[in-house]
């Protein structure tokens, strides 16, 4: 299933509209490539001012078959972030040559709920009682649903959906910022189960939450650091 079009060009107005001054990424848990629209969808980002980035697997780059593709990626993004599992050193060679200061890869495993390792539970215990400001990104699933945070693939916090309420409106709920509010004490995760069972680290820098704050890409932080992840499935 996809985001029908007109809802994401009404998204974007919307972002402009509230003052948005953060990066629109066109991921969460899919391969943008894969999607025709893409070029069209990140000039429209561009056209309102506003910047993008992607995550992708990239394996539908290929210097034989994709130049032209490549060629407007490179125009209209601001930030790429490509896996590169396959260990493809060549190809790792010729994103770099294009897409330069741009690119940015991912090479381990990002930790999550769904990671496939019983030793989840030491990093869960060490994040429970910190506070967590993942919840500073607005995101809305394909099927309208603003979700809470990166990890909230299911919509388990009932946050209402775009099809029947602004971007605004979903934002600035009542129920949202509670929440919110809630997660950015220490404690707060206990109050939610699904946040009481992340692996996702916490941060002390919570700037961005004063009245009317909206994020902006610097304050994103997703995971703890890769040092701490290790060292405790080293154990
Ligand atoms: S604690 Fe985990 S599930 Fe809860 S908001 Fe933070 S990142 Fe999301």
């Amino acid at each position: 299933m996809k985001m029908p079009t007109k809802v994401f060009y009404s998204i974007i107005d919307q972002a402009v509209e509230m003052s948005y001054k953060g990066r629109v990424y066109l991921n969460w848990y899919n391969e943008p490539l894969l999607d025709p629209r893409l070029l069209n969808f990140l000039r429209y980002i561009k056209k309102r001012g506003l910047t993008a980035g992607l995550d992708t697997n990239a394996d539908l780059l290929n210097p034989a078959k994709s130049k032209e593709l490549v060629k407007q990626l490179n125009d209209s993004l601001n930030w790429i972030r490509i896996t590169r599992y396959d260990c493809d050193r060549a190809k790792t060679r010729w994103l770099q040559s294009i897409f330069k200061k741009k690119v940015r890869w991912t090479d381990h495993h990002i930790v999550s709920h769904f990671s496939p390792s019983k030793a989840l539970n030491p990093l869960i215990k060490w994040a429970r009682n910190s506070p967590c400001s993942n919840t500073n990104r607005i995101i809305i699933g394909y099927d309208g649903e603003m979700r809470l945070c990166c990890e909230d693939i299911a919509g388990n916090f009932n946050l209402g959906t775009i099809h029947k309420s602004s971007l605004k409106e979903l934002w600035y709920s009542a129920k949202h910022q509670k929440i919110v509010e809630t997660l950015a004490k220490n404690g707060g995760r206990l109050k939610y189960r699904y946040c009481s069972i992340c692996p996702l680290g916490g941060t002390k820098h919570l700037r961005w939450l004063k009245k009317g704050g909206i994020p902006t890409s610097k304050t994103v932080r997703t995971a703890p650091p890769v040092t701490r992840w290790t060292s405790i499935v080293g154990k």
